[in-house]
């Protein structure tokens, strides 16, 4: 493994939190964060740290087959559940995991997100699918999101929060940011009629757009 690659995770890790908790997706010590390191481990925020004082140091190793961890600090309690979506989906190198009050609203409903947003569409891939609810932390839990994510960059989890996954961290929280305004305006419209979704072919060509040929590769 290669060392200066973990060092440079867990600094990206510790500022991502930091941003995440100024952004307000999640509140207290909630939501978690991860970035790839290799086939075999991720760096991830600790277990119930204050994201204001957290340091890059204390961002941990963790090695995604058997989930054994570098240090003195225990590791997210939802570390079973990134190293799953690590092991489904090699193209991923970063995971946002929040609790943001549109998206738990949502997912408090036990309802998707329907298609209605066009960079929802773009970013995420389509509909935010519903991962069923679990106890956190849980082999169960990982599988559930794992399905959810198919081919998708956000699912929810019901009466818990949201989760994106992305090529890079930083995609991925741009997906958490886009998720969480989808959610709600979807519940907006719901006094308005109701939302439109976005055609399925739409859909294709708009998500195409956005992982092969947007910004300035
Ligand atoms: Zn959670």
């Amino acid at each position: 493994m290669n060392k200066e690659k973990v060092k440079l995770m867990q600094i990206e890790v510790c500022d991502t939190a930091k941003s995440m908790y100024h952004s307000g997706l999640v509140a207290g010590t909630w939501g978690n964060i991860s970035a790839r390191v290799d086939e075999d481990y991720m760096v991830i925020t600790p277990s119930g740290m204050d994201y204001e004082r957290l340091c890059a140091e204390e961002m941990v190793l963790v090695n995604m087959n058997t989930l054994e961890y570098e240090g003195g600090l225990k590791p997210s309690i939802e570390s079973v559940v990134h190293a799953a979506v690590y092991k489904d989906r090699p193209e991923i190198n970063g995971i946002m995991h929040t609790h943001s009050t549109y998206a738990l609203t949502v997912a408090t409903a036990r309802k998707p997100i329907p298609p209605i947003c066009d960079d929802q569409v773009q970013i995420l891939g389509g509909e935010v699918r519903l991962a069923a609810y679990t106890m956190p932390g849980t082999e169960e839990m990982a599988r559930e999101v794992v399905r959810a994510l198919k081919e998708r960059t956000g699912a929810l989890l019901a009466n818990h929060g949201a989760i994106t996954v992305g090529r890079t961290l930083a995609e991925a929280y741009v997906g958490s940011q886009v998720l969480e305004k989808a959610a709600m305006v979807y519940i907006n419209c719901q006094s308005i009629g109701g939302p439109v979704e976005i055609s399925q072919e739409d859909i294709d060509f708009f998500h195409d757009f956005f992982m092969n040929k947007y910004g300035q590769r």
